[in-house]
């Protein structure tokens, strides 16, 4: 399966961590062709051969693969025994401090994080699409690591995968002005009397309000709706595609 590392990541030799693309699974039409989403109408057993395809590769056991059923919430689980693969957790967020546990985020347009605290060895998987970054998942997700491992904000590192960017994400007139009333003006470009929403840039922005530094930050700088080619697009796919994924993991 193609896939794209991070190079904030790269040198820590207990940790995989990387973002999957669309290429170099089965799956036919319009999923062409390395979905992992089940919920999207794809074939379920061309959708397992790709899991197994990824875990394969990285030298995971894919039972032990926690993903999640994502809901645009602001809902953090934290992840122990109960969690297998067959019963994914309703949540946006994912952290744990096991090891040989891969944490996997699911997305198309919107931006999938992952998170590294290499002094208490604890990792995270977020989804954060318009709806999650207003409702501040990343700096929640943060905070529980925090609460849960003893994570100091300082030691994390964050990296945000494929997404959609400003040049293509246009909005209505609401959805700017909830926006603005949230502190985020900085998010929005307004061009020919459209308007165009930039979740990355309210994500940055709340990694500054807590302190984290830019050098403890990544981001994959690809726009998932310019660059169909490489990576599923819910907007330029005309909603019916895949799912990329996000996947770290504590070897
Ligand atoms: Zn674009």
């Amino acid at each position: 399966m193609k896939t794209i590392h991070s190079r904030l990541l790269a040198d820590f030799s207990n940790l995989t961590a990387l973002f999957t693309t669309r290429h170099g699974g089965v799956s036919k039409a319009p999923y062409i062709n390395a979905n992992l989403a089940f919920h999207v109408g794809d074939d379920p057993s061309d959708v397992l051969r790709n899991h197994d395809l990824l875990a394969q590769s990285l030298g995971y056991d894919r039972r032990l693969l926690v993903h999640m059923r994502q809901i645009h919430s602001d809902h953090i689980t934290i992840i122990d025994d109960s969690h297998t693969f067959d019963t994914p957790p309703q949540c946006d967020a994912l952290i744990t401090d096991r090891k040989h546990t891969p944490l996997m985020v699911m997305s198309a347009d919107c931006t999938p994080i992952l998170l590294y605290d290499p002094v208490r060895n604890a990792i995270g998987a977020v989804h954060a699409g318009r709806a999650g970054a207003l409702n501040a998942i990343l700096p929640k997700t943060v905070q529980k690591m925090g609460n849960a491992f003893g994570s100091q904000s300082y030691d994390l590192r964050i990296v945000l995968g494929p997404s959609i960017h400003g040049c293509c994400y246009e909005i209505n007139e609401s959805i700017a002005n909830e926006t603005e009333a949230k502190g985020y003006p900085n998010a929005l470009r307004q061009e020919e009397g459209k308007m165009f929403l930039d979740v990355n840039t309210i994500l940055l922005q709340q990694l500054d309000e807590i302190g984290i530094a830019w050098d403890q930050i990544e981001m994959i700088d690809h726009c998932t709706s310019c660059r169909c080619d490489e990576y599923f697009s819910y907007r330029a796919d005309h909603r019916r595609t895949g799912r990329m994924a996000g996947v770290i993991l504590l070897k």
